[in-house]
């Protein structure tokens, strides 16, 4: 059973100062995660988490993760310039961005970032924009399907991501004779792999690939970066991850490809993203109307502007009905936003306890892929975002907007200037 990190009484009291609707995150769950993945892969001496900024760019998020240990994984300016703020520098940043303007390059290489490319043509590009720098990664795509015993997890082929094979030693030989020394090797295959398997599985390729790389081109690698893609169950029924299994099995699969091919020094770093937050925040609306036509509706106060992986993917987000977690799953509704958009639909002939006007709702799993993706489509406001802390207070972390950030971009000219608000 899923099980909120906050209750009715506390949201009771959080409304007094912050209303519906919010996304709340626990300090407390973030913390500990993080704690249990460095443990899970403290075999390895180089090991690092590169948070994916996506998933949750909040400056006081990013503090938390750097109290812990981890770098930023950045593929944006505004994402480098918030890591930056933050306090990132040098190799705490990992850039890996596709489709990069020549000026991201640039105030990555002032970080002193490692830069990850997408493509063979970007050495160049690089080279242009920034230099080549002694430290750099390049991100591999294996084409084909990739698929874990007989289930398939993703289709790499289909993926605008990463270098073949043969241009991944191409790159290397032609970055080598440009002044490049040490190397990194990316990939990230399959997203929100609920299986223990996906990290063991895309280590060996790595692993193996790390060898053949250092056979063919002699270059030096330091680090292998298995970027994001482990996922969290979003679902009830679904048994989450297991760190510590999926941290040992990344050790099997280093003793068995990279220690014979004396390659002991290699680090492994992660750029998860989902992990790390997904499960630690929640997004919290309030009833605010019911509907009685071919089906049951309860309308809440937020939307998918707030939340859009429903509307987007269909994707399942378990609700809890505040100060109900014991009642029994009587009614079947569909919990809507007011966008004017029929996938607008936090949950689709869901069962749950009677919803009453006025009942909080919290949307769980909302912490990573959640704010980050809201938009303002029919001109609906995003969100405030709070943190819970480890003492039990809760801070603003970001304020939610008002019309006037939402006009804001008309402020090079006079057309608004009457508007009264
Ligand atoms: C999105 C992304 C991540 C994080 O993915 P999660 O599924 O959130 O773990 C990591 N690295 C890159 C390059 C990404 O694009």
């Amino acid at each position: 059973m899923k099980k909120p990190f906050v209750t009715k009484k506390q949201v009771d009291e959080i409304v007094k100062t912050y209303p519906t609707p919010f996304h709340i995150y626990d300090e407390k769950g973030i913390r500990e995660n993080a704690r249990k993945l460095k443990e899970a892969f403290s075999w390895n001496k180089g090991f690092r988490e590169y948070f994916a900024v996506k998933a949750t760019p909040n400056p006081f998020i990013l503090k938390i993760l750097q109290e812990e240990g981890c770098g930023v994984d950045c593929s944006s300016m505004t994402e480098l310039m918030l890591s930056e703020a933050v306090g990132f520098k040098g190799s705490d940043i990992m850039f890996s961005s596709n489709v990069t303007p020549a000026g991201e390059y640039k105030k990555a290489a002032e970080l002193g970032a490692y830069i990850n490319l997408d493509d063979y043509t970007h050495i160049e590009f690089l080279e242009e924009a920034a230099g080549i720098p002694e430290t750099i990664c390049c991100r591999y795509n294996p084409g084909g399907v990739f698929s874990l015993g007989t289930h398939i997890m993703d289709n790499p082929g289909d993926a605008k991501y990463g270098l073949t094979k043969e241009q991944m030693i191409d790159a290397y030989k032609k970055l080598m004779a440009k002044g490049a020394k040490n190397f990194g090797i990316h990939a990230f295959l399959a997203s929100n792999t609920v299986n223990n398997d996906y990290y063991p599985t895309l280590a060996n390729i790595l692993f193996e690939l790390a060898v053949e790389l250092k056979e063919k081109t002699s270059a030096h690698i330091s680090f292998i970066n298995l970027s994001g893609g482990i996922g969290i169950p979003y679902t009830p029924d679904k048994e989450p991850n297991d760190i510590m299994i999926i941290g040992e099995g990344v050790r099997k699969a280093y003793e068995k490809v990279l220690v014979p091919a004396g390659m002991d020094d290699v680090a492994i770093f992660t750029e998860l993203g989902r992990y790390m937050l997904g499960p630690y925040g929640g997004l919290v609306a309030t009833a605010i109307h019911e509907k009685h036509i071919y089906k049951e509706y309860i309308g809440l106060d937020a939307c998918a502007a707030n939340l859009m992986r429903p509307a987007m993917y269909g994707a399942y987000h378990h609700i809890t009905v505040l100060g109900k977690e014991n009642e029994p799953c009587t009614h079947k509704y569909d919990v809507t936003g007011s966008l004017c958009e029929n996938n607008d639909k936090f949950a689709v002939d869901r069962m749950l306890p009677k919803i009453d006007m006025g009942d909080y709702i919290f949307i769980h799993d909302a912490g990573a892929h959640g704010y980050a993706m809201g938009y303002n489509y029919n001109g609906k406001l995003k969100s405030a975002e709070l943190l819970l802390k480890e003492d039990g207070s809760v801070q603003l972390i970001r304020r939610a907007e008002t019309a006037h950030d939402y006009f804001a971009t008309f402020d090079f000219c006079d057309i608004l200037k009457d508007m009264k608000y």
